[in-house]
């Protein structure tokens, strides 16, 4: 099991509870509880937000295995994996910048069509780079890539493409069919971020022998896409749990962007950690 903030705000108790979760999964099943710092959006990460986390995940009780692993530390790996991708044909250079793109993908739309969005609302990239015949057989240093899907899908098109997922820690693993082409040609290195969520997520669950994936059902979507980019890189395949989400009063999961209540804040409040574990977890 593996608890993977990103340092870009505060916790709150949408991650209270996800740790909460990993640590109750690990101590069931008798597994190591890793701590990993998701880093690579050097545009977000904040080393005042990644000392917060630390302070806050103590201060909830929640006791880790070994060292924490922080992405910006292994940059190398996740480029020698984009390499490795683009080598061999299912990653392409796709300049465009946020502006091109989302000017394209509105010129589109304008006569009432609508364009192609990913799982996560974003619009699938609008121009036809992957076709170039131009591609540079060297990967470029600077450039954003993406992944070919149409190509990937193909190369996978013989075995259909599933994912064991458990809704217990003693429940047999059910493998369950996946579609990982809704997500188009998703970024796997940006201008600002050396390797994308997706890409360093796969890279490292592997590196750190990560067997079963314990996060929150805000994540059920990408899994898709994490256990195609697993194949296509020949890495094993963790068994899925996907859990509840905390809802805020209006409905909707909790986000720092707008502005969730923090640990910290609810810590000065005087609230103590066996409050919130009672609130989460009973
Ligand atoms: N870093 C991700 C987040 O903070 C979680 C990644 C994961 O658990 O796969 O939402």
């Amino acid at each position: 099991m593996r608890f993977a903030p990103s340092p870009n705000g505060y916790l709150h108790l949408g991650h209270a509870l996800s740790a909460l979760i990993c640590q109750q999964w690990a101590d069931a099943l008798g597994g190591h509880l890793l701590l990993r710092i998701e880093d690579t959006d050097l545009s977000r990460a904040r080393p005042n937000f990644v000392d917060a986390i630390h302070e806050d995940l103590a201060w909830l009780g929640i006791r880790f295995d070994g060292p924490t692993r922080v992405q910006s530390q292994h940059l190398g790996l996740y480029d020698e994996a984009l390499r490795s991708l683009y080598q061999r044909g299912f990653a392409y250079p796709a300049p465009a910048s946020r502006k091109e793109m989302a000017d394209a993908v509105t010129a589109y739309e304008t006569d009432g069509r609508s364009w192609p969005r990913d799982p996560d609302g974003s619009p699938h990239y609008p121009f036809r780079d992957r076709d170039l015949a131009a591609r540079p057989e060297r990967m470029p240093d600077e450039q954003p890539i993406r992944l070919n899907m149409e190509a990937a899908c193909k190369a996978r098109s013989r075995t259909k493409l599933t994912v064991q997922t458990m809704e217990t820690p003693h429940a047999d693993p059910v493998a369950q069919p996946l579609d990982p082409s809704l997500w188009g040609d998703v970024l796997l290195r940006g201008r600002d971020r050396p390797a994308t969520y997706h890409l360093a997520v796969v890279v490292d669950d592997a590196a750190q022998r990560v067997t079963h994936v314990v996060r929150g059902k805000d994540l059920e979507a990408a899994t898709s896409l994490h256990r195609l980019l697993q194949e296509l890189m020949d890495l094993p395949a963790p068994i899925y749990h996907h859990h509840h989400l905390v809802m805020g009063e209006d409905g909707r999961k909790l986000s720092k962007s707008e502005g969730a209540k923090s640990l910290r804040v609810m810590r000065e409040a005087g609230e103590t950690p066996a409050d919130i574990r009672r609130h989460l977890m009973d």
